[in-house]
């Protein structure tokens, strides 16, 4: 199940696919049971997506798509969202960036203004799945198994593609957890 869009990545680009072409956020199969045919089911709303890119606290409308094999709703979503958190993807780089280079867990929230707990989820999530996350990449992009450590690595991968285009590729693969 692919649950990025990763060609939608701005809010503007978005909203605007919403209006025009919410087919490019249909599954093409139930993510549970993999009937084929999702009806459209409106939309959800993320409460305030929290962005860098400013204007973003209102609710942001996801379209959502119905089984009726098993009846459940799903939906995708575009890259700059993360799946499962209520960060989007550039604010969660910055973040990992800061710490990445080495700057101390204090540092890192009286710059960024992020609670100790959020950046300590992040940054345990990033060591938790790091490693089968380089593994997906560098099968990907052979360039980056030349870079060795774990910290070297993602910086490189956030320089020349972003975090939230490296989650995109990875969501190919892999549920992005
Ligand atoms: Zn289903």
């Amino acid at each position: 199940m692919h649950r990025i869009v990763a060609s939608i990545s701005t809010l503007a680009e978005h909203l605007a696919a919403v209006q025009t072409n919410p087919e490019v956020y249909r599954p093409q199969a139930c993510p549970r049971c993999g009937v084929v045919g999702l009806w459209g089911h409106g939309c959800y709303y993320r409460k305030g997506e929290r962005s860098t890119g400013g204007a973003t606290r209102e609710p942001v409308p996801v379209p959502r798509y119905l089984c009726p094999g098993c009846i459940r709703t799903c939906s995708r979503l575009p890259s700059f969202m993360s799946p499962r958190r209520w960060y989007c993807w550039a604010v969660q780089q910055v973040v990992l960036l800061l710490l990445l280079s080495g700057a101390s867990l204090n540092d890192c929230c009286g710059s960024t203004g992020r609670a100790v707990r959020t950046v300590v989820r992040w940054r345990d999530w990033l060591k938790e799945h790091g490693e089968s996350f380089a593994f997906i990449l560098r099968s990907r992009f052979p360039e980056l198994g030349r870079v060795p450590d774990h910290g070297a690595f993602w910086r490189h991968v956030i320089d020349s593609m972003s975090l939230a285009q490296a989650m995109a590729w990875l969501d190919r693969d892999l549920v992005v957890p």
